[in-house]
């Protein structure tokens, strides 16, 4: 068997100031942990044998048709705009076009130094590269577009964080890793024919029915509205919503501190360097719509007459909230076990969601619950939702089939932060069964799964993760 990667590679066609050229920097003793055999046939790759992908996929072999590059981007971190990022431990192999006909990406993350390393290392460890794939294969599963997994590898290096950690390589493959910053690089250096061709790369690529620049924005406002709602919908905290993780795509990207609530509360933060709690649970959708103003105002720098695309770009931006709270109220609807609509649909969730915060109600299994006695079992004080419970039995009344819409909208398994911390120590310690397991159950997290309730549990007191970090 000999790995076959058909490559088609476009980024690299574009002018040589959007990238630089890098290989991956090779590593002491790869070894392959993990490679996802049914993400590899969407993308048209045959396998090889184990040794051989471990090479390539920690960049120390490079595949038939693959042209590194290190991508450039800039973007605003915690509000605060910094002129140059750019892929400081990634590089882009090429792209395929998989059997689906969509065109993707294929990254080494954590290959090395690259031109953007700044003070970096290039490196990345073994955790959030572990992390990085069961999160982003579950939120595949859960139906939320997010870049995906394709093989983990480690690297027999010696990674300094903490302490001393084993290093590894993520593969990753998006639907492209254009982001905001991207557009925000050139815009700030008013190199408008590049910001052009940019445009007009997206639109092709992505959002081929888009007209112009404000088109793309328009295209990329609908699908991160959707996206935002999604997260919500599960209780998804991304942790960094910078500019430079903000998909153009439309796609969850760039796993670092991100986590999934256990029990219910809006404010909620995991990651170390939030400090101000900038993105919060609840601050996702406004934060959404700041990232999604940078890309407007980005945008506008190659447009013959400002004053137009100004009003016309005010508009797109102003009409976000009202698309998140619309599929916010979609996908809420529906894990109540609403197909229909009805005007206090709205306050009957908002006033469960504010009995769950009170009750420290843990956020998954409530819904997941519901329509079985056991959902007051969940509050610290059942009759809160006894109380509520009445008039969602009213409204339910005039809903057909109330218990499979739930049932595809509450998941029943979700990447639980304490099973994450638990199955990265074990792995540490060279044991990768729980990093499998969790991949088997959360690939099916809709059913039920009478062997593995021991993931549906909330964390004990001793088993809460208080912070999650970048790595
Ligand atoms: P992130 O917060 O992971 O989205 O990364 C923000 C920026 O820091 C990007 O330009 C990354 O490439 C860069 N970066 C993060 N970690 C490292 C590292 N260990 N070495 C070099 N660059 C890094
Ligand atoms: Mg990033
Ligand atoms: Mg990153």
């Amino acid at each position: 068997m000999t790995l076959n990667i058909p490559f088609d590679n476009s980024y690299a066609r574009l002018p040589n100031t959007f990238f630089a050229r890098q290989a991956p920097v090779p590593v002491r003793a790869p070894r392959l942990i993990a490679f996802n055999d049914d993400l590899a046939q969407v993308l048209g790759i045959s396998p090889g044998d184990v040794q051989e992908m471990a090479e390539a996929f920690a960049g120390n072999s490079l595949p038939d048709g693959a042209e590194p590059i290190a991508q450039l981007y800039s973007g605003h971190q915690f509000g605060t705009y910094n002129p140059q990022l750019g892929d400081g431990r990634a590089v882009l192999l090429g792209e395929t076009v998989g059997t689906d006909g969509v065109r993707r990406d294929i990254q080494l993350k954590g290959s090395g130094q690259t031109p953007f390393s700044r003070q970096g290392d290039g490196r990345a460890w073994l955790g959030p590269v572990l992390r990085e794939f069961v999160v982003s294969e579950a939120m595949h599963a859960l139906g939320i577009p997010t870049t995906r997994a394709l093989a983990a590898v480690e690297t027999g290096e010696v990674v300094l964080r903490e302490g001393p950690m084993p290093g590894a390589v993520l593969t990753r493959v998006a639907q492209s890793h254009l982001r905001v910053g991207t557009f925000q690089v050139f815009a700030a250096r008013r190199q408008v024919e590049n910001l052009k061709q940019l445009t007009e790369y997206a639109i092709a690529r992505h959002y081929p029915q888009a007209e112009g620049p404000m088109g793309l924005l328009r295209a990329v406002r609908d699908a991160q509205a959707q996206l935002i709602a999604q997260w919500m919908s599960v209780g998804f905290i991304h942790g960094v919503m910078n500019t430079d993780n903000f998909s153009i795509a439309g796609e969850t990207i760039d796993y670092g501190p991100c986590a999934f609530m256990d029990s219910y509360h809006p404010n909620t933060v995991y990651s170390s360097i939030d400090r101000m709690g900038r993105y919060a649970y609840s601050n996702q959708p406004d934060i959404a719509v700041w990232n999604l103003a940078q890309l407007a105002t980005s945008l506008i720098q190659q447009v013959e007459d400002p004053e137009k695309a100004v009003e016309e770009a005010t508009e797109i931006v102003h009409a976000m909230p009202g698309l998140i709270q619309r599929e916010w109220l979609n996908r809420f609807r529906a894990k109540i076990g609403l197909a229909t609509e009805d005007k206090e649909d709205e306050a009957l969730i908002t006033d469960l969601l504010t009995r769950m915060a009170h009750n420290s109600a843990d956020f998954t299994n409530t819904f997941r619950a519901l329509g079985n006695e056991k959902a007051r079992d969940h509050f610290l004080n059942p009759e809160a939702y006894d109380e509520w419970a009445g008039g969602w039995q009213a409204r339910l009344d005039r809903e057909k089939d109330p218990q499979t819409v739930m049932s595809t909208a509450n998941p029943a398994f979700i990447p639980r932060n304490h099973r994450v911390e638990q199955m990265i120590q074990a792995a540490v310690q060279g044991d990768y069964a729980p990093f499998h397991r969790l991949n088997a159950v959360l690939a099916r997290s809709y059913e039920d799964q009478p062997d593995a309730t021991d993931l549906t549990h909330p964390p004990t007191e001793n088993e809460v993760v208080h912070a999650t970090f970048c790595g």
